[in-house]
């Protein structure tokens, strides 16, 4: 018999809709000001910035959402004690739900920056709005509404850029089939669409996209906004990977002025993590994007600023000073002011050019070997790409764990990228078999899972095929740090950023580089471990550093809050 699957409002409604006491109330008024509501007036509409948290005095309030274009659906009416607000009212960004009074209301309204220095003034009851918050951004991720609507087959490459866009920002969405639903063709017909210019986004606010960038999308939902030129942060991260999002925790809970860019999504490289098994605390494991959901949630309250997506392309001193202060230009032209850098924007592991590779990335394509991958693939066959020492390591490991390991290897010989005692080890593996110029040529596979592999040898035209489910990639990191040229920022040879003692004859800070006030942490450093675990701890331990950077007497710039 089918498990019925229950909605996070069924699960969870307690903790979704809390009601705070009196005494509650009257402790957080000097965070807010009243504010007196007709019949039928409009507490926050769908699209619009809202006014910000608003805890019910008096009178009700219904909470409703757009569950299919132009049709509203009521998710809570809230009496008095209850609070209207989710995630977006944290940020100060477009409301996702339409709140209208049903009479009289009364209404306590926290603005963001205030409902941010309540979360950290006031524990307990911080941590069940903050949950309220969050639940309730669940369940309108569960049914996609108050989010832009994208019209367009789902197996379209642009209409999975987008959904992942959106899914890897915690951003509802919805998506109509152009050739089955009613709505999707409506919408096709009012806007004269032509079938070439799939997918169109229709955003809250009632703009239409055409095949949009991830930026022309974010800025149409209101996910970034211009950024004060004229401020001058404490702080920039480049990269909201688990090293930048642990610094703007550390830093903004320090009283640091930070902001966070990223030119993708929040998480990086942990946020794409099918399951991290490895991290501290979580012996269940937990699911990437939902650990650095947490972090990212956690930045805001402590009033972190986050533009995503926004590029760095370029970092300059803002005068002939060492210490800064620093500019960062953006790829839209803006620019950044900032005291201090932290450059934690992390590496891409390289991927051999074979078609659809992404489509198996979360479950069959791995990029080491621990005993966690052994367990998943033992008793199996796996492939591994690679020729270099790290390549060799997981070949020997795997080997004990699995039947067979098929290492496919681009040049003519091992020996030239491998350290002996790996060559000779592997030569005496008998379930390992070494392919010389060999390259991957297809994946097969259903619902991310690969099901088989082909490669082609040498110059030989024939493909070889096997049923294997697990593909293992050993063919180096590459580091992002492109944006950096001209910076005057020191890299090691492979264009990792060289910080501390790496630096030769320099007397630079732990994590600082060969700019005096510009840091690097996580992936992006070189000789860093590539684990979340160091990245968070980097974040954490560059802070202390920044800090003894800004109070230096050399470095008496006076920060613009
Ligand atoms: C599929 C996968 C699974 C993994 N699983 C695990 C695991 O189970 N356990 C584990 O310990 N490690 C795991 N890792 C490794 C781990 O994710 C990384 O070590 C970690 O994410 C590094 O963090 P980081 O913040 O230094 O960099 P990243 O995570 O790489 O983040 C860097 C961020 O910087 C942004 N950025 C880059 N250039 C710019 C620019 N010019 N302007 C603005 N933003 C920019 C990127 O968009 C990115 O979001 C996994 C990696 C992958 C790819």
């Amino acid at each position: 018999m089918a498990v019925p699957t229950q909605s996070i409002i069924e699960t969870r409604r307690v903790q979704m809709f809390p009601t705070l006491e009196r005494a509650e109330i009257e402790r957080v008024r000097r965070f807010g000001e009243a504010r007196s509501y007709g019949a039928g007036e409009a507490l926050a509409k769908v699209g619009e910035v809202g006014a910000g948290l608003s805890i019910i005095l008096a009178g009700k309030v219904d909470i409703t959402q757009h569950d299919e274009p132009g049709r509203r659906a009521l998710i809570v009416t809230h009496g008095p004690g209850e609070f209207m607000g989710e995630l977006a009212q944290l940020a100060g960004r477009p409301v996702l739900v339409d709140a209208y009074a049903q009479g009289p209301v009364e209404a306590l309204i926290i603005r963001p920056d205030r409902l941010r220095a309540l979360l950290v003034a006031e524990a307990e009851l911080g941590e069940r709005i903050m949950r309220a918050l969050i639940l309730r951004r669940v369940g309108l991720l569960e049914t996609g509404a108050g989010g832009p609507v994208i019209v367009g087959r789902a197996e379209n490459g642009d209409v999975l850029r987008l959904e992942g866009f959106l899914r890897r920002n915690g951003h509802p969405h919805q998506r109509l089939n152009p050739e089955t639903d009613p709505e999707a063709k409506a919408l096709i017909e009012r806007f004269h669409v032509d079938p070439g210019q799939l997918p169109i986004v229709l955003c809250p606010g009632g703009q239409l996209l055409r095949n949009p960038g991830e930026v022309e999308l974010a800025r149409c939902i209101g996910l970034v906004g211009p950024i004060d030129p004229n401020r001058l942060y404490d702080v920039v991260v480049v990269g909201a990977g688990p090293a930048g999002l642990a610094t703007a925790v550390y830093a903004g809970s320090e009283g640091l002025s930070v902001l966070v860019l990223d030119c993708r999504a929040f998480g990086g490289q942990a946020g794409a993590s099918a399951r991290i098994e490895n991290y501290l605390g979580f012996p269940t494991g937990i699911t990437g994007i939902a650990l650095m959901a947490r972090a990212y949630n956690q930045a805001q309250k402590f009033g972190v600023e986050m533009a995503i997506p926004d590029e760095v392309i370029g970092l300059q001193p803002a005068s002939e000073s060492d210490t800064g202060p620093f500019v960062l230009q953006l790829s839209n032209n803006e620019r950044v002011s900032a005291r201090s850098v932290v450059i934690a924007s992390g590496a891409r592991y390289r991927r051999p050019a074979v078609e659809n590779l992404e489509a198996f990335e979360s479950t069959s394509v791995h990029y080491w070997a621990s005993p966690l991958e052994g367990k998943l693939c033992s008793g199996q066959e796996v492939a591994l790409v690679g020729a270099g020492n790290s390549a060799g390591q997981a070949v020997v490991y795997l080997a004990s764990q699995v039947a067979k390991v098929w290492l496919l290897v681009r040049g003519p010989s091992l020996e030239a990228s491998m350290s002996r005692y790996l060559v000779d080890r592997i030569k005496g593996l008998s379930n390992v078999e070494v392919l010389m110029q060999a390259q991957i040529s297809g994946l097969e596979g259903h619902d991310g899972m690969l099901e088989a592999i082909r490669w082609r040898q040498g110059t030989s035209a024939s493909e070889v095929r096997r049923p294997i489910r697990h593909l293992f990639l050993f063919i180096g990191a590459e580091p992002n740090t492109n944006w950096l040229s001209g910076s005057g920022v020191a890299l090691d040879a492979k264009g990792f950023v060289l910080t501390g003692a790496d630096l030769t004859g320099s007397d630079r800070r732990p994590l600082e580089t060969s700019r005096r006030g510009v840091f690097a942490i996580g992936d992006v450093r070189s000789s860093s471990i590539k684990r979340v675990a160091a990245a968070v701890g980097e974040g954490a331990q560059v802070v202390a550093t920044l800090h003894a950077f800004l109070a230096a007497p050399d470095h008496a710039v006076i920060a613009q809050r």
